[in-house]
């Protein structure tokens, strides 16, 4: 495993000497359903329209740093004000600023594992200690006396509805008792929520309990990954608090300005999210059929299965059949598990036809 340089290691702050050098994996392949991008891409009338808007914003000049226009868009969106909505370099940076603001040595953030790996390592980077409530082995279903037990000497608790990688929602009733038992703040990381029913949200919330805060993005549902937009809705103090932490020009101009169309054109998003939800039940009815593998029903827009050698069928995927999968099997209470975005249907047909073969062959080697 890749690891720092013993030289490196003695001059790193001494929390961050077990680090490893990012290594996204990353192959060039025919299909990639490995990181739960929107393979749709953006309606073709509105990136015309964000053409012509990122060939009309200057360069020269620095952004503007809260992104005010957004803002007020994304407010507008949600029914809140521009003192509710903070915009980031991508959902990841605020997940930073979060653990940054709030985190911190002889604090604790409350995770709900298996989930997004992102919250654990921007703990340790700031030194955070995380407190671990593993979700149910079987279902993935959160434990939640457990979760209320422990949110109440927590900083921070992180609940990810719809949950990635395991696809399932946290309800409002868990929402609103971690609130009311957290003397810290409860961030509900909802950047599946598009592709889940209706009123899954915990936004409504947000009246209520001034400790709440919802994290959206504009990398899954509004196909925008590459742009790296996110944003967090919460009480305007908070707001500030995470206003504070950031670097100001985090979110360029282009960035900016694409945004801002895509959500002012939201409309023509929903027949995609309506398409990729559909195809969702397919993936799953038709991954169900082959035999041996363990589909779990999911929210987003991507799908969790077990099957035996995930591992080893997830390289034969890449290299053999040129699809990417991502492969969860080395993961604390994921053994097994690999991840499969919902794509188009060619997309899709060509990962149930692989893996059907796949299945069939490494049984027979077994
Ligand atoms: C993709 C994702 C995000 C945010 O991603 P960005 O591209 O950084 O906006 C946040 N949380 C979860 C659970 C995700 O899967």
């Amino acid at each position: 495993m890749a690891q720092l340089s013993s030289r490196m290691q003695a001059l790193v702050q001494p929390h961050l000497r077990t680090l490893e050098p990012y290594d996204p994996n990353f192959a060039p392949t025919r299909v990639n359903l490995s990181a739960n991008e929107n393979t749709y891409g953006v309606p073709a009338r509105v990136r015309t329209a964000m053409d012509a808007a990122l060939a009309a914003t200057p360069t020269n000049r620095y952004p503007d740093p809260m992104s005010n226009d957004l803002r007020d868009v994304l407010a507008a969106r949600h029914g809140l004000s521009r003192e509710n909505v903070i915009v980031g370099n991508g959902g990841d940076e605020l997940l930073y600023n979060l653990v940054l603001a709030f985190g911190g040595p002889g604090r604790t953030l409350v995770n709900v594992p298996p989930t997004f790996s992102e919250y654990a390592f921007f703990a340790s980077l700031a030194q955070t200690s995380v407190v671990d409530v593993w979700r149910d082995p079987n279902t993935f279903a959160p434990r939640e006396d457990e979760l209320v037990e422990a949110a109440r000497t927590a900083n921070l608790v992180v609940l990810t509805s719809p949950n990635n990688p395991t696809g399932d929602v946290a309800s409002a009733d868990l929402v609103r008792r971690l609130c009311e038992a957290c003397p810290g703040l409860v961030l509900v990381d909802e950047a599946y929520v598009e592709f889940a029913e209706q009123d899954t949200s915990a936004e409504p919330l947000l009246a209520e309990c001034d400790n709440l805060l919802v994290l959206h993005t504009l990398s899954k549902a509004f196909a925008l990954a590459g742009a790296r937009c996110g944003y967090i809705l919460a009480a305007p103090d908070v707001i500030d608090a995470l206003a504070a932490v950031r670097q100001i020009y985090s979110v360029n101009v282009l960035t900016q300005s694409a945004a801002l169309v895509a959500v002012e054109r939201r409309a023509a998003f929903a027949p995609v999210v309506e398409k990729i939800v559909a195809k969702r039940g397919r993936l799953c009815a038709s991954l169900e059929r082959i035999g041996g593998v363990r589909v779990w029903p999911s929210q987003g827009n991507f799908l969790l299965v077990r099957v035996a050698r995930a591992s080893r069928i997830r390289e034969r995927l890449r290299d053999e059949f040129s699809i990417l999968v991502r492969d969860f099997s080395y993961a604390p209470g994921l053994a097994d598990c690999l991840r499969i975005t919902v794509g188009t249907p060619e997309e899709n047909d060509a990962v149930i036809e692989a893996l059907s073969a796949l299945v069939l062959e490494e049984a027979a080697n077994a």
